[in-house]
């Protein structure tokens, strides 16, 4: 009998309570069954990922978080949402894993709080989710959370939020009432993550930090596709001998969060290959078993496939 090939899933998500009261009734586009599932991390939650063999999530919170707060407030709710997360996991230490919540509003309390979340509560890294109160996180202010991370050797997530209120006033607010998800999923997410992204490397932050390591889910928000043409526009200009790709292909993973396409894995596998690609659902605003179906269709090797499903997580989050 051959071995089960362990899945891990990575962009995960979860509701702090006390963080989510903070944003009022902010539920609307969640739908009851989603809030339900955000708020669970027990029977529900643990059921869906048997029912779909998924053995472990690693957990993150779900958007809007700490990002959009003022820093005394995000560094104040960041640490207790941290902390009652870490009750979760040490309840199933086998299923559960988890990326911090960090206070970005606050950049220096961010790091350490990053800090104390993998040292002391065994976290695996940190998300943050979108704009830090309009800002994007290339600026140098943010560079302290990068110079810990790159010191604990644990990656930031770069996650999606909702685009900037200029940019969705500009770009959006026509369609936005009757295409509510087009500002979000369907497209508003990725044009304001894939931004993050871009500005990232031309900032010079991975000259810096050599060693840094972000993730971004929904297929890299689509910049694997880009690769060739943003690196040949910016080299009209020069851009030294080495090219976006190179920086892109260097210090990003990216996860298949939402985004269950054999086309776009393909891609993805061809420009950065396999061993920068791991498995996530973006649970619970999309189902677990679609994904695990999906990876047992993907037109790619046995080996390929494992290290997509588990093998890559294990060796960047040392799970
Ligand atoms: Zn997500």
């Amino acid at each position: 009998m051959m071995k089960k090939t362990r899945v891990i899933a990575l962009e995960e998500h979860y509701l702090d309570p006390e963080v989510r009261a903070h944003f009022g009734p902010n539920d609307a586009t969640r739908g009851e069954e989603v809030l339900k599932r955000l708020l669970d991390l027990t029977d529900l939650r643990l059921r869906e990922m048997d029912e779909a063999g998924i053995d472990v999530q690693v957990l993150s919170h779900g958007s809007p978080s700490v990002q959009k707060m003022d820093a005394q407030t995000a560094v104040g709710l960041a640490h207790k949402a941290n902390d009652r997360l870490h009750e979760a996991l040490a309840a199933h230490p086998d299923r559960f894993a988890a990326f911090a919540t960090i206070p970005t509003p606050a950049p220096e309390a961010a790091a350490d709080e990053l800090e104390r979340a993998v040292r002391d509560l065994g976290f695996k890294g940190a998300m943050v989710h979108g704009l830090t109160n309009g800002e994007f996180l290339d600026k140098k202010k943010f560079w302290p959370i990068f110079a810990r991370a790159e010191a604990l050797g644990v990656p930031i997530y770069v996650h999606p939020s909702q685009p900037h209120p200029a940019v969705v006033d500009a770009y959006y607010a026509d369609y936005a009432k009757e295409f509510p998800w087009l500002i979000r999923a369907a497209w508003g997410y990725t044009v304001e993550t894939a931004t993050q992204g871009i500005r990232l490397i031309l900032s010079g932050v991975f000259n810096e930090y050599p060693r840094l390591k972000i993730i971004m889910g929904h297929m890299g928000e689509g910049l694997p596709f880009y690769l060739w043409r943003i690196s040949q526009a910016l080299s009209r200009e020069g851009r030294g001998s080495k090219t976006f790709r190179d920086d892109f292909c260097e210090h990003f993973y990216i996860t298949t969060s939402g985004f269950f396409s054999d086309p776009a894995l393909v891609c993805c596998a061809m420009e950065m290959g396999v061993d920068r690609i791991l498995f996530s659902v973006d649970y619970p605003f999309v189902e677990n078993a679609p994904g695990t179906q999906w990876m047992n269709t993907v037109p790619f090797s046995a080996a390929d496939k494992a290290k997509i499903l588990s093998g890559n997580a294990e060796k960047l989050l040392n799970l």
